[in-house]
């Protein structure tokens, strides 16, 4: 048992009824890889790679970048390690990159949206230490784009990708790791059937999506009450994103806050999602909830909590 009484579960975890979720860490530092494989992490959903560009002078080498990947691979062996490309921007600043001052940061050149800038080469060289990691690294790569709002953003970055590879003296067919885009945008939402048309899987950032979705700062304590993702605007734009990811039958995840509250597990099973990714802590007790959901009961409560017109009879739905 670890320290919220949950026991660790080592293996993949089905529902009563047998179908399989994914629970994985979302992992911010290169010390937290242990910890969330020993609370019995499937894998990594998301890693956010900003820290190896945080407390120092200049952005790291295409081999520091290398090796950090390369160490997230072989802790999860037989895993996935979801690793997000940059995501800086926002409030997210990097003192040395000398990002521009904008009047709305969270509105602006953040995300992949600063990776596809002209006068930015970090992506590049960002792309190639993943695909060297890729070809050497224990577990499977897949790379995730942040904050995508439209289909020339994905063409953008696909392309980087495809260039990355053509300047690498390896094997890239072999290496072909998984592409995917967080789905972290009101537009991102509504475009997801054109979006998974083209990735091999979505995942759902709702720290962003709430944000963007409800117009609420995810930082402003005033707006917190609007900063939920249970109103029922946020849990019909995870529905649709759902149902495009699955019409082109490939996964969908979860990584923002809400897949780590054991809470809304049932719901998040029975809205579809294939992967849960979150803070390590929690993820024994997330995995407990899924083996105790009923797949079917809890895909009837998540039709009926995507259909109510209020946040209090959402968590009516929940709790009857
Ligand atoms: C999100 O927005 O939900 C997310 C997982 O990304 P971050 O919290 O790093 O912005
Ligand atoms: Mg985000």
């Amino acid at each position: 048992a670890n320290e919220s009484g949950a026991a660790v579960v080592n293996d993949s975890v089905k529902t009563t009824d047998g179908r399989h979720v994914e629970v994985a860490a979302n992992i911010g530092q290169p010390a937290e890889l242990e910890p969330a494989a020993k609370r019995g992490a499937d894998g990594v959903g998301l890693y956010r790679t900003e820290f190896l560009f945080l407390d120092r002078e200049t952005p790291p080498s295409e081999d520091e970048q290398y090796e950090a990947i390369r160490q997230a691979l072989d802790t999860f062996p037989d895993g996935r390690v979801v690793v997000r490309t940059l995501d800086i921007g926002g409030d997210k600043r990097i003192p040395y990159l000398d990002l521009p001052d904008e009047e709305n940061p969270f509105l602006g050149e953040r995300g992949i949206r600063r990776s596809l800038a002209p006068d930015s080469d970090l992506f590049a060289t960002q792309l190639r230490a993943l695909l060297r990691a890729a070809a050497d690294g224990a577990g499977d790569l897949a790379i995730m784009f942040p904050l995508v709002a439209t289909i020339e953003e994905l063409d953008a970055a696909l392309d980087a990708l495809e260039a990355a590879a053509g300047l690498d003296d390896y094997d890239a067919d072999a290496v072909d790791p998984e592409v995917g885009v967080m789905i972290e945008t009101p537009s991102a939402a509504f475009m997801a059937d054109e979006l998974a048309a083209r990735v091999d899987f979505l995942s759902i950032g709702t720290n962003d999506l709430t944000q963007y979705v409800m117009a609420a700062d995810r930082e402003n304590e005033r707006v917190g009450d609007l900063h939920d993702p249970t109103h029922p605007g946020v849990l019909r734009a995870i529905q649709q994103t759902v149902t495009a990811a699955h019409a082109e039958d490939i996964w969908v995840g979860m990584c923002g806050e809400m897949a780590g509250d054991p809470d809304l597990t049932e719901l998040l099973v029975g809205l579809g999602l294939d992967e849960l990714s979150m803070s390590a802590v929690t993820i024994p007790e997330v995995k407990t909830a899924v083996s105790e959901t009923s797949y079917s009961s809890a895909s009837e409560r998540g039709d009926r909590a995507q259909l109510a017109a209020t946040r209090s009879e959402v968590h009516t739905t929940l709790d009857t």
